[in-house]
């Protein structure tokens, strides 16, 4: 089975578009989705649809998904944030904020081998931001390979033999990791929409059970036009601005 995982999407169609064109030329099986598919783009309604389309086989709620459906308040969301998800509630048709209002929490557990959440396995709205998270995360999980988000950067960590071990990602193109008999593995395929690593290119991850393999991509998009419609709907401009950064 391949997986395409899907994190932190954030309303933005035309990454979301050209990470599903590159995922179909590399091939998968099945859609994984990690959460946060609104809040800051300026497509919420369309990404629902269109994530909706892929039938994903797993999804989590991301901590967005659940203020921009009205089921949790902005507290602890900063101006910026806190201005992106009420155009984003006001935006949303209601049904779909009753999607989103009706997505699990995390984790979710999606077969032999993988475990999906939106910040970690033991708190679905923690980041992990240093060793310490990303140790209790890999203690808690219950698979040996565990996607997260929540971030917006890809990360690999391990645990096994020697304790932790955080693994290096190339800067161009994809990543392979390959994973190991007796280790348990903390991977972020990074976001589609907002990547804050920064390099502005769309990013996701297939995972392949057959090989045990999982590689992680980054895609270009049109930035231009994500930005123009961020702009077009008033909606804060570091968001567009950001969008070039991946930050
Ligand atoms: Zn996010």
């Amino acid at each position: 089975m391949r997986y395409l995982a899907l994190t932190d999407i954030h309303g933005n169609l035309e990454a979301l578009e050209a990470v599903l064109a590159e995922a179909s030329t590399r091939g998968y099986d099945a859609v994984l989705v990690l959460g946060d598919l609104v809040g800051y783009g300026a497509d919420p309604n369309e990404v629902i649809t269109r994530v909706q389309a892929l039938e994903p086989v797993a999804i989590v709620r991301g901590n967005h998904d659940k203020v921009a459906s009205g089921i949790e308040d902005a507290e602890g969301f900063n101006l910026t944030a806190r201005n992106a998800v009420q155009w984003t509630f006001d935006a949303l048709t209601p049904a779909n904020r009753a999607y989103l209002a009706a997505l699990p929490a995390g984790p979710v557990v999606v077969d032999d081998f993988i475990e999906i959440c939106h910040g970690t396995p033991y708190d679905e709205d923690t980041y992990v931001f240093d060793e310490l998270d990303a140790l209790r995360s890999l203690e808690t999980s219950r698979r040996p390979v565990c996607l997260f988000g929540h971030t917006h950067v890809p990360l690999v960590c391990l645990s096994g033999g020697n304790g932790l071990e955080v693994q290096p990602l190339e800067s161009e193109g994809a990543d392979v990791v390959t994973v190991l008999p007796d280790y348990k593995y903390l991977i972020n395929p990074g976001s589609v929409g907002q990547p804050r690593d920064g390099d502005p290119r769309a990013a996701a991850a297939l995972v392949d059970t057959d090989t045990q393999r999982v590689e992680l991509f980054r895609v270009l998009y049109f930035v231009e036009q994500a930005q123009q419609k961020v702009r077009r709907a008033g909606l804060p401009e570091v968001l567009a601005r950001r969008l070039a950064l991946g930050r």
